[in-house]
Order: C-alpha cells, then sequence, then structure tokens
C-alpha cells in the first residue's frame, strides 16, 4: 500500500490498474466528490426509493461517471452524501454498469469466503472480510421496475459491500479487531476527519 499505483483508491478486489497522469488526474477529482470516513453519513441507514424520476436516474448516472472516473467498482449513495437506497456497480469492465434500488438479500449460501476489501470510503485500508459465497438479490431498476438475480464470486461480494453501505456499515466493521484497529491507525495517519 506504499506504492502510489496501489491507490486508496481500488474499491474492492480489482487489480490495481496502470493510471496515465490524465487518468490519475481524473480519479483525484472523482474522489474528491466520495464522503470520507469519519462522515456521518456512512454511518447512517438510508431510504427507501419511492419515485423513480429523472432525477434519480440523473443521479444514477452521474454515480456511474463518478464510479468509472474513481476507478471503482461499485458506489452506494451515502458514499456521494444521499441517503437514498441505490447502488451502482460493474464488474466486468467491458460490461454495462448495473444499478440496483432497494435490493434485498433474499438468500445467502452457507458457504462463505474470505476476500481483501477495500472502498472508496475509506482511503488506504484493505481488510479481510468474510461473506456468504452467493447471494439473491431482488431489487428495483431506474424504472421501479422488479430485478431479481443471483450472483456469486465478485459480484456477490460487491453486492454485500454496496449493501452494507445502505445500512451504515463498513468493511472496517466486518473484519477482525485486529484488522480494524490497523485500519484506524492508518486512516488517523492519513489525516481522515475524526
Ligand atoms: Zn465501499
Amino acid at each position: 500500500m506504499t506504492n502510489e499505483s496501489q491507490t486508496e483508491a481500488e474499491e474492492l478486489r480489482r487489480e490495481p490498474p496502470e493510471l496515465d497522469p490524465e487518468m490519475l488526474a481524473r480519479r483525484e477529482a472523482a474522489l474528491r466528490h466520495v464522503r470520507k470516513f469519519g462522515d456521518p453519513v456512512l454511518k447512517s441507514r438510508a431510504a427507501q426509493v419511492d419515485l423513480f424520476d429523472e432525477p434519480l436516474r440523473a443521479e444514477i448516472d452521474r454515480m456511474g461517471l463518478l464510479m468509472d472516473d474513481a476507478v471503482g467498482v461499485g458506489l452506494a449513495a451515502n458514499q456521494v452524501g444521499l441517503l437514498r437506497r441505490f447502488f451502482v456497480y460493474r464488474v466486468d469492465e467491458d460490461g454495462p454498469i448495473q444499478a440496483l434500488v432497494n435490493p434485498l438479500i433474499t438468500w445467502t449460501s452457507e458457504q462463505e469466503e474470505t476476500f481483501e476489501e477495500g472502498c472508496l470510503s475509506l482511503p488506504g485500508v484493505v481488510v479481510e472480510v468474510t461473506r456468504p459465497a452467493q447471494v439473491r438479490v431482488t431489487a428495483q431498476d431506474r424504472f421501479g421496475e422488479p430485478v431479481e438475480l443471483e450472483a456469486g464470486g465478485l459480484e456477490a461480494r460487491v453486492i454485500q459491500h454496496e449493501l452494507d453501505h445502505l445500512d451504515g456499515v463498513l468493511i472496517i466493521d466486518r473484519t477482525t479487531r485486529g484488522q480494524r484497529r490497523e485500519a484506524m491507525r492508518s486512516l488517523r495517519e492519513l489525516g481522515a476527519g475524526f
């Protein structure tokens, strides 16, 4: 984590990409719009979305662009200061950006997996998090149409990570006491506002 290419920006487990100076600048600009640890909005529960209007869709598009610029694989509304239950994600670099509104996990596999996760809101922090390997989710799309999906691998992990954000839960709440302590120390060294 000392090397610049392995920046704080990495959300979850995507390999640190080789970024040219222009992309780095764009990422830094994007990250300024992402709420960081210490902001109470990250510890708050987001509210149900009832109105599927143009402003909602515009916000989803804006967050998708922000996530792309920040080189993240997911971004929850809390992370841009909105306490509303939706997030965007993209696990396949060439695939479309997905948006899930009012997501609900309806089933999780008994099998769990432990992987390192990072978070755009926790610069420099990478901790191990254990989660169910597969999930089934119901949600709504940007028009309010019902969506149902089953996910495994990175997609299952991203969905659970982003859904946690909507409940005010962060990766440091889900890791071991030792890793949490270490993460808090590194956040403090980076001058996070708390
Ligand atoms: Zn996150």
